[in-house]
């Protein structure tokens, strides 16, 4: 990958971490972003506020998880975005947050169900939750990888939210509909819990998602 991609990725990279503050799926230094750059990744520091970050503090992963000298450290989680992005060829992107409504149901290990046809912009017809397991760990990245399995997004137990994309906007736009559904769901257990639609619909819409490809 040229010089110029990597810089326009870096930048991004520092705009997207900024939108999810902007947008409240973020406070403070919880959420980082990966890219891939070649056959290297890129992914965010660990612990700059996402008002300080800057195209130059992203953390340039090679393969074999060296890093070039004078480098921040990264995420505490890139092992994870290594993981996803290793696994999977379709993904160019991965973003994780602590989103406030995805995280609560994450902590109450609740996937959230076929409750409405915005769901499938997971790429399931529900949003499954990946087993607890400590942060930064090689098995959180290894629960994350297969909770991940054909799928755009998955809750973490106790912990948040993960979602594997096409790009860097994808990633940021299925962040924002899974706080959005996570809080519909939420709301709707305060009232008796939603009503569900059929497997057979959910299976229409994820196809019509489907043709309509990497629409963002
Ligand atoms: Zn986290």
């Amino acid at each position: 990958m040229g010089a110029t991609n990597e810089g326009a990725l870096r930048q991004r990279m520092a705009e997207v971490m900024k939108a999810m503050d902007d947008k409240g799926l973020n406070r403070g230094t919880s959420g980082n972003v990966s890219a891939r750059c070649g056959e290297a990744m890129l992914v965010s520091p660990s612990g700059v506020p996402a008002s300080h970050l800057a195209a130059e503090h992203m953390v340039l992963i090679q393969p074999d998880g060296s890093m070039a000298p004078g480098s921040l450290k990264p995420s505490s989680e890139w092992r994870m975005h290594q993981g996803i992005l290793d696994r999977r060829p379709d993904v160019g992107a991965v973003v994780h947050c602590h989103s406030r409504y995805a995280t609560t149901l994450a902590v109450a290990n609740k996937p959230i169900p076929a409750m409405h046809y915005m769901v499938a912009v997971g790429g399931g017809a529900s949003v499954p939750v990946a087993p607890y397991a400590t942060f930064g760990s090689m098995e959180l990245a290894a629960t994350v990888v297969d909770a991940l399995d054909g799928r755009y997004a998955a809750l973490m137990a106790n912990h948040g939210q993960i979602v594997a994309a096409p790009n860097l906007d994808y990633g940021l736009a299925i962040a924002e509909e899974i706080e959005e559904q996570a809080a519909i769901y939420w709301g709707t257990l305060a009232i008796g819990g939603p009503t569900l639609l059929a497997d057979e619909e959910m299976n229409t819409i994820l196809q019509r998602f489907k043709s309509y490809g990497q629409r963002r």
